[in-house]
């Protein structure tokens, strides 16, 4: 077993934003690939909009390492990297279009769903441990997730998987 390096809530905190600096930097160089590959013109937006605010999160994300005096730098996120991989595994066995949409959006949304519980971590520790605006930062984030994971399953229901049928 390696030796513990994270011990205290402030080495879990600085651990997890590395992790999810590393995840979002993955993620914005997925996600164009992601929307050159959809059929459908609301998710081929949604997906490039998203990558727009992917890379402000990154940004964003470069201010909480600020916040708390670190260096920004990114810890590879294996469980994104397993995600991208279904979503890429996912588009290439996929032949009929408005399946391969409904399969972007399953991969998509697996993708928010992990930035979700994850965010919404990284904010409770940044309030246990008293660094707010940190916290207000990732909350801002927290919340773009949330907005994007909602528009995915709008769009879905606004007919891809009715024409996937
Ligand atoms: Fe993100
Ligand atoms: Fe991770
Ligand atoms: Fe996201």
């Amino acid at each position: 077993m390696a030796t513990a390096k994270v011990k205290t809530l402030d080495d879990l905190f600085l651990n997890e934003l590395k992790d999810m600096y590393n995840a979002e930097n993955q993620l914005l160089r997925a996600l164009p690939k992601m929307a050159k590959k959809a059929k459908t013109e609301e998710l081929r937006d949604a997906l490039e909009t998203h990558a727009e605010e992917t890379q402000r999160q990154i940004e964003r994300l470069e201010k909480v390492f600020q916040e708390i005096d670190q260096a920004a730098k990114g810890k590879t996120c294996h469980a994104m990297k397993g995600l991208i991989e279904e979503g890429n595994e996912i588009m290439e066995e996929t032949s009929d279009d408005p399946v391969r949409d409904a399969g972007i959006i399953s991969a998509a949304q697996k993708v928010e769903h992990y930035e979700i519980a994850s965010y919404g971590t990284l904010v409770t520790f940044a309030r246990n441990l008293g660094h707010n605006k940190a916290a207000d930062l990732l909350e801002e984030t927290l919340n773009e997730e949330k907005k994007t994971d909602k528009l995915l399953t709008e769009i879905a229901e606004n007919g891809i998987n009715q024409e996937a049928e």
